[in-house]
């Protein structure tokens, strides 16, 4: 079968009907990912990604062509039904990026393409919103309307309305603006007079804001010059030349050294072109400010964001993918799998705080929104930006070695000092009188009080306290599904599973001995807010974490009250540490840096140098420097020490140098198997036979470890084992994996999942 790729430029509707080839082959959706070939009726014109509905023995299914040809070799070969929608769902670029998921990820073509194409988009009965509308079927003149008026007050008046508008009018709306009734309306139709028509109305989930146009800001000395190199490749996405080699850029500037401006205007640019554009940002700082701030840039040229996130309703969804597909949105933001919304012609993808964990997927196809980008920009022949303060190991080494272009930031805008970062040696502390706010940091806070600044509290840990332990008999309160101990959250008098969710009443005395001296031990955000507010009884304290931000305007109120003064201190996770500005806020502490450093995992230091210095770059925004207070029991751990002096490069170095040592990413591709089951035996006997039969086919190369039970040995309710390998050569491993797996049978309660390049080791 020779297959017509469609390359770029070439659409569905300029594909004439002549030159349609005979056959299609199509995906269909929920067949395991198998591709059937079927007849094209000679009236339709169709092109690779169009959605079709085609028959399946009896029944009959949606689908999607992947390939078109003029032969096949099946028999008996049925022709396809029908149409779905205007336009083909996908382009060409769209299904490949599919095709190469699915065999990077090592995962079935069919879990791929319902990634690219959202369930609602595929589902298609989440259809466009209608709504009636009314227009002068003809001109009308006063004289015309003066003599209706005489008969009828109410009709005259609905057609004066309509003539002063001069366009149509949603059927309710002109009812209330003149007071008339349904009727009035059907009566003048039936005249003839006006035309009755459903149209398309868009759910616009930020359709009650008004964004007001801002204009772009005069780019300094640093930012101008990088901006020339972005601009350049933009301009030549636009006009290509033969030899023209477009490297992703990554853009490394530190908080606050203006990298959204940059973003900015290399989307206006590329706009500019006729070319469109994706920010990618991560979920957690997709806050409202974020998409303002890209709304109101853009309002003033009329160009259409369109904005995708996980907290919008399908219908919202569903419209703004097809404002986007349409191509009346050019610019598309969201969180990770905003990587494959439907932009024609792409002028820029850009990758915000590319180093951010949020891009992994944790659930099939466990694909990596920045390596997507990349590989998109690669497919669509578009520039490619990454930026971040805090470079992922990965691409600062693709930068290093060249296969990104290093753009650097070094200094903030407004020419602010990089915030002062004091560490308090905890192990010093611990004799005093409390364990949560060291002598310095409250000393910190109580100045900072005074002046009427602003203080953030970080803890990477919700709830009130970590362990619940009984002094006398040892016992500890555990999950009964997961291999964690539960939390306790004051707030509800609850013990928490922050793995699985269970929850139970909290004991007052041991549950095993009865003993009522039950202990609380490690501390939980809760713990901090309670312990600030004891210490310091006149601020006012709030906290912000998953548990406080449960209603979804919360989030958007804390902030609000934060910002206008209302709140002295504020008491958060992660929720807190990215991406937002406080200009009064001088003072940020971070209660625990040592969280994150004893993970068994070897990104435990970089996590925890990006981490602090997220957060830390918080601090001091306004015209007062700020000041980091870091609390730590291991002080002069390098991930400490190198983020105390901002020294990316310095903790790149030591850091890079070990990786190449261990042979860990980004030398080699991590590669883990997860073996799980609610029987514990079965799932061990699985990964031993999994691990005999790799141990025989697996190309060279790669390093196949022994099986071994996971760190977290048991989540909601299941055993977990693991298997760790490492390769240079991912895609090999990929597809030779894919071919033992394909080739055993498992017993119906075991799950295996592959994750290539896999982020979370528990
Ligand atoms: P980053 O994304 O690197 O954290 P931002 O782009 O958010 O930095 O810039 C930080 C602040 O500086 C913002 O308030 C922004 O409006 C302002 N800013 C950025 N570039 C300029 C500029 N060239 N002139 C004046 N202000 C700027
Ligand atoms: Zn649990």
């Amino acid at each position: 079968m020779h297959y017509f790729a469609v390359s770029r430029g070439q659409s569905g509707a300029g594909l004439h009907s002549r030159l349609m080839p005979k056959y299609a082959s199509v995906l269909v959706d929920e067949s395991g990912g198998r591709a059937f070939d079927y007849e094209v009726p000679p009236a339709l014109t169709l092109a690779v990604g169009t959605r079709v509905r085609v028959p399946v023995r009896m029944r009959s299914v949606l689908g999607t062509i992947i390939a078109l040809s003029d032969t096949t070799e099946a028999s008996g070969v049925r022709p396809i039904t029908d149409v779905v929608g205007d336009e083909p769902a996908l382009s060409a670029q769209l299904i490949r990026l599919a095709e190469w998921m699915s065999d990077y990820y090592c995962c079935p073509i069919e879990a791929a393409m319902r990634t690219v194409l959202p369930n609602v988009i595929r589902k298609a009965e989440v259809g466009h919103k209608m709504r009636l509308f009314a227009r002068l079927a003809r001109e009308i003149t006063p004289e015309e309307i003066a003599g209706i008026e005489k008969k009828s007050e109410r009709q005259a008046e609905v057609l004066a309305a309509l003539r002063d508008v001069g366009k149509a009018m949603p059927v309710t709306e002109l009812c209330e603006q003149c007071g008339a009734a349904h009727q009035t309306i059907q009566s003048l139709a039936k005249k003839g007079l006006i035309i009755i028509e459903p149209e398309k109305v868009e759910r616009d989930p930020y359709g009650t804001e008004i964004f007001i146009a801002n204009k772009n800001l005069e780019l300094n000395e640093e930012q101008a010059a990088v901006f020339a190199r972005v601009a350049q490749a933009i301009d030549q996405v636009a006009a290509p030349t033969a030899d023209a080699m477009l490297k992703p850029f990554l853009l490394h500037g530190v908080t606050g050294s203006g990298k959204t401006e940059i973003y900015l205007q290399a989307i206006e640019r590329a706009l500019n072109h006729g070319l469109g554009a994706i920010l990618l940002v991560p979920e957690i700082s997709l806050t409202p400010q974020t998409v303002e701030r890209f709304k109101s840039r853009f309002a003033a040229t009329h160009h259409e964001v369109a904005v995708l996130h996980s907290h919008l309703s399908e219908g919202e969804r569903h419209d703004e993918w097809h404002r986007i597909r349409s191509g009346r949105a050019r610019i598309a933001i969201g969180a990770r799998s905003a990587v494959f919304a439907p932009v024609e012609k792409l002028g820029v993808i850009i990758v915000d705080e590319e180093h951010e964990n949020t891009y992994k997927q944790e659930e099939t196809p466990r694909y990596h929104g920045r390596d997507l980008a990349v590989l998109r920009g690669h497919l669509e022949k578009c520039a490619v930006v990454l930026g971040s303060a805090t470079p992922s190991l990965e691409t600062a080494h693709n930068a290093a070695t060249g296969k990104y272009e290093l753009l650097r930031l070094t200094m903030r805008v407004d020419d602010q000092k990089m915030p002062f970062i004091r560490i308090v040696d905890m192990r010093m502390e611990a004799k005093k009188s409390s364990p949560i706010l060291s002598d310095p940091l409250s000393a910190a806070i109580t100045k900072r009080l005074e002046k009427k600044e602003q203080v953030i509290l970080f803890l990477n840990r919700r709830g009130f306290s970590t362990t619940l332990l009984c002094g006398k008999c040892g016992y500890v309160a555990e999950c009964p599904n997961c291999s964690v101990s539960l939390t306790f959250h004051r707030a509800t008098n609850r013990i928490v599973c922050h793995i699985c969710g269970h929850l139970a009443v909290a004991p007052t005395k041991c549950p095993d001995c009865k003993d009522p001296g039950i202990k609380y031990s490690g501390t939980g955000t809760e713990k901090v807010e309670d312990a600030v507010a004891k210490f310091f009884p006149k601020a006012i304290v709030r906290r912000m974490d998953a548990d406080a931000m449960q209603r979804r305007e919360a989030y958007r109120e804390t902030l609000d009250a934060f910002r206008t003064g209302k709140i002295d201190i504020l008491v958060g996770t992660q929720m807190i540490a990215k991406g937002l500005h406080f200009p009064n806020v001088t003072l940020v502490g971070i209660v625990n840096a040592d969280m994150g450093l004893h993970l068994p995992d070897f990104r435990a230091s970089e996590r925890t140098f990006q981490l602090l210095t997220q957060v830390a770059g918080r601090a001091g925004r306004g015209d007062v420097e700020g000041e980091v207070v870091v609390q730590s029991y291991t002080p002069f751990h390098p991930a400490i020490q190198f983020a105390r002096h901002h020294d990316f490069i310095g903790f790149y170095d030591q850091e890079i140098e070990w990786r190449e040592k261990m042979e860990q990413p980004p030398f080699t591709h991590f590669v883990l198997i997860t073996v799980r089951s609610p029987h514990q035996q079965r799932a061990q006997l699985s990964i031993e036979t999994l691990h005999r039969r790799l141990k025989e086919v697996l190309p060279p190369g790669v390093t196949l470890g022994e099986p071994s039970p996971a760190p977290l040995e048991k989540s909601h309710g299941n055993f977990r084992y693991h298997l760790a390998l490492r390769t240079r050569a991912v895609l090999k491993l990929s597809r030779a994996l894919r071919s033992v797996l394909d080739k055993l049978t498992w017993p119906e309660d075991v799950f295996i999942v592959v994750d290539v390049d896999a982020h979370h080791l528990l």
